[in-house]
């Protein structure tokens, strides 16, 4: 829960007011706030949810993270950034969703400092999500302002909204791709990408 502190919150009305709606809801739960154990909860709730849902208002920074990590370089084979641990809640029941996020581009003379790639998941992945949207927004996002031959995004997610109503058995992984320019186009692109990850296709 450190990391929360650490993190810039909203003022402290909007986090007062988020635990007070906790503390009701609570109540209505069934609970009796006042006991130990959930006596600091509602704050840590509100904490939890601010920071969850932290990268709505970062998008603008989407745009300068990929801008002033670019670098030119004459490679113009796939790069790929695998296994990118992500944490996200499902807009339908506010319940976690998490997973992996693999990202793959072909370079136009330019390539982006690695570290950016997994930030730019982290906005994407800290709002009321669904996947398809957030592996769509991932594409789009680096398309948009990495100048490149075409971008490959897959996503492996465990829902918890899922796992809890066993609906689904628990190991149940729901994928997810999208994809631009050549990963569209040529399909040994698309068979490097699948490769790279150890899989036979999507
Ligand atoms: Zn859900």
């Amino acid at each position: 829960m450190d990391e929360y502190d650490l993190e810039e919150s909203k003022n402290d009305k909007t986090l007062s007011t988020i635990a007070e709606h906790i503390r009701a809801i609570l109540t209505l739960l069934g609970e009796d706030v006042q006991r130990e154990g959930l006596l600091k909860t509602p704050e840590r709730v509100s904490k939890a949810l601010q920071f969850l849902t932290m990268g709505a208002s970062q998008e603008k920074d989407v745009q300068e993270l990929l801008s002033t990590a670019v670098f030119s370089q004459q490679y113009d084979e796939m790069v790929l950034i695998k296994d990118i641990e992500f944490y996200s809640l499902c807009e339908h029941h506010m319940l976690p969703f998490y997973g992996k996020v693999h990202v793959a581009y072909i370079p136009d003379r330019q390539v982006i400092g690695l570290s950016k790639i997994p930030r730019i998941v982290d906005i994407y992945a800290r709002r009321l999500q669904i996947q398809e949207q957030m592996t769509v927004q991932i594409r789009d996002a680096i398309q948009e302002h990495l100048k490149s031959k075409g971008v490959g995004v897959l996503i492996e997610a465990h829902h918890m909204c899922m796992m809890v109503r066993g609906v689904q058995k628990h190991q149940t992984v729901t994928i997810t791709s999208a994809l631009s320019g050549k990963f569209l186009q040529d399909s040994r692109t698309r068979e490097e990408f699948m490769h790279l990850l150890g899989r036979r296709s999507f």
